[in-house]
């Protein structure tokens, strides 16, 4: 990815910069790697509700995966039909159930009895049969963050393989239900797609238990993870190994439908925390980069220790203009406009080691320790890539700051 300089420059920071060209590239890429019959992508709108980038999105044809009211407007808004919606959570209020049936939403995905006893009332004193599948939890630990794991027992997520047999029945009687079929998700940044085939075995050992039940449609959820540590290596997720294996591992019976939700593989790269260096402080055997912008604009790293490849915008640009001078000097003629673009890759600056910090009063407002970065000055302007999922969205205003604002790559 590169970055336009003098355009970021010119911003008030800390922002949000999103490059659209990769956002569509990997669009492109989930429509032809999901060509598969019967499967459908649906985006999980919590992970990045930004009304530019769900329109972009909207456009290529995904649905939308919700979680709450405020969602399924932001998603009606941005273009997405209300069948190609769905509408999962563990806590779904009744105003939000009624208005979700109103509207025609492709699907609830329902985790508990209780929430059953409020859909089928609504539905009933609606008048209209609701869509329902049943959100099952497959107890597979998907090997990731305790945090970010939604997949076993002990999470709240679902409905227990124990109590699954007695739900289905109910549905599948039921006046006010229109059932759907099973819904799964089992956790958040799966590289390894082992827990995916599991996953396909665990769906087929149900489907095998219930011999008489239709099962419409199968929601495998999302998770699919990227790469932090390399963005530029993998702007990409490999969503062809990813959809493929479920082509492979999980047979659809004739007309049965396959449904994806998936949130960080599509807008995570895309992403990138813009920051500027406040002031470099010199501690005790130790050198800080204090940041205009912390956990406030950026809280992954505070919540889940999460971290993002941090990168000096300023010291890669001044590197380029080091190299393009040494180009001119040997008569290349195609020197690049190197002063208003940052490609971030060795810079001539030494290396030197910093904790990167923001400015917020919490002690986990940290984004990096012993960070290895060109020799950075106040004012420098600093990236954190990989922020597209789970960043702005999750953004505060802790301390009375105002929210980062988004810029997009033109
Ligand atoms: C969060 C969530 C997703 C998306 O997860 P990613 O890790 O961003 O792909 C999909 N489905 C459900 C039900 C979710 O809660």
């Amino acid at each position: 990815m590169t970055f336009p300089l003098d355009h970021l420059n010119a911003a008030t920071t800390p922002f949000y910069y999103y490059d659209l060209h990769l956002l569509d590239a990997t669009l492109q890429e989930v429509r032809e790697a999901s060509a598969y019959p019967g499967f459908h992508v649906h985006y999980a709108v919590k992970a990045n509700s930004n009304p530019e980038i769900l329109k972009r999105i909207a456009a290529s044809g995904l649905g939308a995966d919700t979680v709450s009211i405020g969602e399924i407007h932001a998603a009606v808004s941005a273009g997405f039909p209300a069948p190609k919606i769905v509408f999962a959570g563990v806590g779904k209020t009744d105003a939000e159930i009624r208005t979700a049936i109103e509207i025609g939403i492709g699907c609830l995905n329902a985790e508990s009895e209780a929430e059953l006893d409020a859909i089928e009332e609504i539905a009933a004193s609606a008048g209209k049969q609701a869509p329902v599948a049943l959100r099952v939890n497959p107890e597979i630990d998907a090997h990731t963050h305790h945090y970010i794991t939604t997949g076993l027992a002990e999470n709240k997520f679902g409905i227990a393989m124990s109590m699954l047999g007695k739900l289905i029945d109910r549905c599948v009687k039921s006046e006010w239900i229109d059932f759907r079929g099973l819904h799964f998700h089992i956790g958040s940044q799966i590289t390894d797609l082992t827990p995916y085939k599991i996953l396909c075995e665990r769906i087929l050992e149900i489907e095998a238990q219930y011999p008489d039940v239709e099962f419409p449609t199968l929601n495998v959820g999302g998770g699919l993870g990227i790469d932090y540590d390399d963005p530029d290596a993998h702007p990409i997720p490999d969503f062809r190994s990813y959809f493929k294996l479920f082509h492979d591992n999980l047979p659809l019976r004739p007309g049965q439908q396959l449904h994806f939700e998936l949130g960080r593989a599509i807008v995570g790269q895309c992403g990138t925390l813009i920051t500027r260096v406040i002031y470099v402080k010199e501690g005790v055997g130790k050198k800080f980069i204090i940041l205009d912008g912390g956990m406030t604009a950026l809280i992954r790293p505070a919540l889940y220790q999460a971290h993002h490849k941090i990168q000096n915008l300023t010291a890669a640009a001044t590197a380029s203009v080091a190299d393009s001078d040494v180009g001119t000097r040997r008569g290349a003629s195609t020197a690049t406009p190197a002063a208003s673009t940052a490609t971030p890759a060795a810079s001539t600056n030494p290396m030197v080691t910093y904790d990167v910090v923001g400015p917020i009063c919490e002690s986990s407002d940290t984004f990096g320790t012993d960070e290895r970065l060109p020799e950075t000055h106040r004012g420098d302007l600093i990236a954190l890539r990989s922020a597209g999922a789970y960043g702005e969205v999750m953004s505060s205003g802790y301390n009375c700051r105002p929210l980062p604002p988004a810029l997009f790559s033109r």
